[in-house]
Order: structure tokens, then C-alpha cells, then sequence
């Protein structure tokens, strides 16, 4: 096992891509299980806390530790086995999302989903639930796990599969939190009536136990793929094209059938029009989107070209990829905002504060504007972009001074208190860590959260692991 003192040494996990900053003693990097299992047993023995660290993504502060030892799971980052006749992976957790996708494509099987960050870790993906932007069609990485393997403080190895309908927990029994009423959630433990205890663990920011193995679902590759970009004039008609998209692609008599619906902000596109200055001047707004093609593509054409005229799309400016290599532009196009937003931040030495909520969607039209126009009132710089098939948004404010910073804090609070009134997620797909404990209370009762406090309490007794995600702490003195 590789162990690091020197704090010098292991600065980098004191932070995550959030730029939190947290503190350690000590970094330890198991290179078998059972070296994992014997320090766990240790610390648990101990009573020393430990913080899991992924490959460091995150954006609220989860793999960050305030205290006690770090444990990378770096080492175990091997693709243990492909079956391709029931279509499953099995990985270790410290396999790269970008390494899984590549690899099973290969074979032409198919992970769908396709968080921003590839550079993840699918154990990250797994103890944060993550999700993209094939998250519309197929769901988020809860979707695709069959089995886990967990260990747990006291060193135990559960064994959880999905087929294996064990859903005798007895403690879970009395576990009942409301559900938000959107197609996405991140924030906190997953809950429904007749929970596996596998879904319990999916998401829930390796607050239960550390993830050292996954059976992940795998489906066909799809063979060719419809991809667009549209812009539009007005924000009104992209988001309305977007609604009718959306409707027309849970119908299963229609052609339309997106797999993914985006949007993209005038100031978005502003960002991104230095890499690609064919982006038209005049656009108010762009949606990207893709649909798999499985039957004739001129009519799949044809139906989504009647749809973007009905919207009063830009006919000229518009881009259809004819081809892989502008697929793959398209999907740089997608993915490379919020890696733009991150570069300018860096670069100004600015703080983002940035929006992760998601609404119903007969809500979402107004609350986007309603969002929008309490952030254009303080006069405050801002990017807005998201989901919006999952009526998802990534609102991020760029203040450029300490006052501008607290409106943008003020303005993050009344965007989260009202996402709540209407039975939104504060956070659909980045998780709640440690820094979004505060909205977190916002969307849950103090009752429900010691609901969760007390399942902690079940797995983790002397609350070693992961100690800030999620729960604030004195919830645990509660129960
Ligand atoms: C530019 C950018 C774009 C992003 N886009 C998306 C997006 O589209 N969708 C999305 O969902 N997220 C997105 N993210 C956030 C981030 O990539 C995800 O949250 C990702 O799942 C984190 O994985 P990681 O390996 O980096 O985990 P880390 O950041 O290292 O850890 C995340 C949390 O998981 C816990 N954890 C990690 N591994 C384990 C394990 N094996 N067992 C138990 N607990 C564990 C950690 O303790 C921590 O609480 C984005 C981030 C960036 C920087």
C-alpha cells in the first residue's frame, strides 16, 4: 500500500473541481482488498475518519476531507469481465467512464450514460448517481448497475444484486422521504416504497460504504446516430421546440424520438463562439439534440425539420452532422460550455456559483425565466445552459467582486427555495456534498433527514466514512 505523510504530497485530493479546500493527515492508496479491508477495519477500530476519494471530478466538495485519512481507490482500475452474451461489464471503481465507453463499443455494446466529465471514475459515477445528456432517453447510472460490491466500515463485503429481490431490510421499513417530481435527483438518499438496498447505496456519496466492484448493464450500440445543432432567434421558441420535442418523443407513434434534448443561453454561445465561429451572431439561443437512427432517415429529417420551422429556427445557420467526424464536433459543441465556464473562472480568479436544479416539467418554462430575470435584475454576468429535456439547469453566475459574489449567493438561495416549492431536486445530477448541505435542508424536514442519519448510523456506526456529504453533522447527535 502506498502511504503519503507529507502533506505536499497529496495536496491535490485536498480539492475537488469545485475548488473546495479541505485538510488531511494522511493519504492511503490499498493496492488489493484486502489491504482496503484490514486499514478500514483499523480506522473503523480507531475510530479515524476516512474520506474515499474518486478521481476528483465532483463539484461539491464530496471526496474532500476535513480531517482524518484520504483513501484513493486509484489502484483498482482494472475491467474485471465482459460478458457479451447477457451484455454486462464488471469493473473495479476506479475504471475511467471514458475507458468503459471506449472499451465496450469496441465489442458494440453500449453504456449510456454519458455524464459531461469523462474523466470520472465509475465508482464516482455510481456514489453520485451521475447522469448526462442520454440521461432523457435512458435514464440515469442507477439504470445500469445490476450488482455492487460494498465494503463496509466494520469491514463486512456486502454483495447487492439487483435480480435478487431481497427487499427484506427490516430498518428500511419505516424509511419514507418524499421523492421530488423530476425525471432527475442527486440530492441525498434514494428513497421508494419497497427500496432494494442497492439503490440505497447508489448515490448516496459513499456516506454507507466504499464501492470496490459493479456489474454495469450494457445494451446494443446503436448503429448510426441523427445529430443537430439549431438556433433560434428567441429563447421563447427554443424552449417551446424543446417541449414539443419532448412530448413527441415519449410517443411512440412518432418519429421524433430524441435521446437528447440541450440548450444552450446567447451568452452561452458567446463562450463557445471562438471555437466554433459559425455560430450565428444574431442567436439568441441554440438546442442541441440527437435521435438514434433505427428506421429512414430522411423521414426522421424531414419530421424534425418541420418541427424546427414551426419554432422559427434559423434555416440558414442550422448544422445537421453528415457524417462521424461532425457528430463528434457536435458533441464537443455539447460538452465543452462548462469546461469554457471553468477556464474563464480560473483565469479571472472568479468564484462560479452555479445552478444544478431541476423542476417538474409543466413548471419549467416559467421557473427558467423567472430564474433568469431575478439574475438579470441584480445585473449580474451569467451562462445558462442544461438539460432541458429533463428540465435541468446550469445557471452560473460570474460575479466579478466580494458584493457580487453575495447577490450571487443570495440569488442561488431564492433559486433553490423556489425549485423546492415546486417539488424540484436543488441538485439533479452533481450531488449535495459538502457544500450544498445548506439548500439540501431547504428540500428535506428535519425529520427526514434524521431518517437518513439513522441509516447512516446502521452502516456506520461510529461514523467513520464520509463524515459532511450529504448530512450535516449534528443531525448524527440527534439519533
Ligand atoms: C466539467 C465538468 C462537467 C461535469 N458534468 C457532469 C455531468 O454532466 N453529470 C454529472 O452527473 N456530473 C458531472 N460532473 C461532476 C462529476 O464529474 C461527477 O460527480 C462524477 O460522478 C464524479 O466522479 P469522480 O470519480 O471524479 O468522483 P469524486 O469527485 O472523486 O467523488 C465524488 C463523490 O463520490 C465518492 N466516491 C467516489 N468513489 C467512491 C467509491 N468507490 N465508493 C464510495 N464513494 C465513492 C466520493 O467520496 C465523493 O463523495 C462534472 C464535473 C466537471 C468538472
Amino acid at each position: 500500500m502506498i502511504i503519503k505523510s507529507d502533506k505536499s504530497s497529496f495536496q491535490s485530493y485536498l480539492t475537488d473541481s469545485s475548488n473546495y479546500k479541505g485538510n488531511a493527515e494522511k493519504l492511503f492508496m490499498p493496492e488489493s482488498i484486502q489491504e482496503l479491508k484490514e486499514l478500514v477495519i483499523d480506522c473503523n477500530r480507531k475510530k479515524t475518519k476516512l474520506t474515499v476519494s474518486g478521481n476528483g471530478t465532483g463539484l461539491t466538495g464530496g471526496r474532500v476531507p476535513d480531517n482524518g485519512f484520504i483513501i484513493s481507490l486509484e489502484k483498482f482500475n482494472e475491467i474485471l469481465n465482459l460478458d457479451e452474451k447477457n451484455k454486462t461489464v464488471t469493473v473495479q471503481p476506479a475504471v475511467l467512464l471514458n475507458d468503459l465507453q471506449s472499451f465496450v463499443e469496441q465489442k458494440n455494446l453500449f453504456y449510456p450514460p454519458d455524464p459531461t466529465e469523462r474523466n470520472s471514475f465509475i465508482g464516482g459515477n455510481i456514489a453520485t448517481n451521475a447522469s448526462g445528456a442520454r440521461t432523457f432517453k435512458y435514464g440515469p447510472t442507477r439504470d445500469y448497475v445490476n450488482k455492487l460490491k460494498v465494503l463496509n466500515p466494520n469491514g463486512e463485503i456486502l454483495e447487492l444484486d439487483r435480480n435478487i429481490n431481497d427487499r427484506s431490510f427490516k430498518f428500511l421499513k419505516n424509511f419514507n422521504i418524499k421523492k421530488p417530481l423530476t425525471s432527475k435527483n442527486a440530492s441525498g438518499f434514494f428513497c421508494e416504497e419497497n427500496l432494494h438496498l442497492i439503490d440505497l447505496f447508489i448515490g448516496s456519496e459513499g456516506l454507507l460504504g466504499i464501492i470496490i466492484e459493479a456489474e454495469l448493464k450494457l445494451i446494443d450500440l446503436p448503429k448510426e446516430v441523427f445529430s443537430a445543432v439549431a438556433f433560434f432567434d428567441s429563447e421563447n421558441d427554443a424552449l417551446n421546440f424543446i417541449e414539443e420535442s419532448k412530448t413527441l418523443s415519449f410517443n411512440n407513434q412518432s418519429i421524433i424520438g430524441a435521446r437528447g434534448l440541450e440548450f444552450f443561453d446567447e451568452h452561452s454561445l458567446i463562450f463557445l463562439s471562438k471555437d466554433f465561429p459559425n455560430i450565428p451572431n444574431s442567436a439568441k439561443a441554440a438546442v442541441w439534440f440527437e435521435q438514434e437512427i433505427i428506421r429512414n432517415e430522411d423521414e426522421i429529417f424531414e419530421n424534425w425539420s418541420f418541427l424546427l420551422e414551426k419554432y422559427k429556427y434559423s434555416a440558414d445557420s442550422a448544422w445537421f452532422a453528415s457524417d462521424p467526424k461532425d457528430y463528434e464536433k457536435f458533441k464537443d459543441f455539447r460538452h465543452s460550455i462548462s469546461w469554457k465556464v471553468n477556464e474563464y473562472i480560473a483565469q479571472k480568479n472568479f468564484k462560479k456559483v452555479g445552478t444544478d436544479v431541476a423542476v417538474p416539467d409543466k413548471d419549467f418554462h416559467d421557473f427558467y425565466f423567472w430564474c433568469k430575470k431575478l439574475v438579470s435584475d441584480s445585473n449580474l454576468h451569467f451562462v445558462s445552459y442544461g438539460h432541458f429535456g429533463n428540465s435541468h439547469l446550469h445557471l452560473n453566475m460570474l460575479p466579478k467582486s466580494d458584493a457580487e459574489y453575495k447577490t450571487a449567493k443570495e440569488n442561488y438561495y431564492l433559486i433553490c427555495k423556489k425549485t423546492v416549492e415546486l417539488n424540484g431536486t436543488i441538485s439533479a445530477e452533481h450531488g449535495i456534498g459538502k457544500l450544498k448541505r445548506e439548500y439540501f435542508e431547504l428540500m428535506y424536514s428535519e425529520e427526514e433527514i434524521l431518517q437518513m442519519a439513522k441509516i447512516k448510523k446502521h452502516f456506520d456506526e461510529n461514523l467513520i466514512l464520509n463524515i459532511g456529504n450529504i448530512i450535516d453533522p449534528r443531525f448524527y447527535e440527534m439519533v
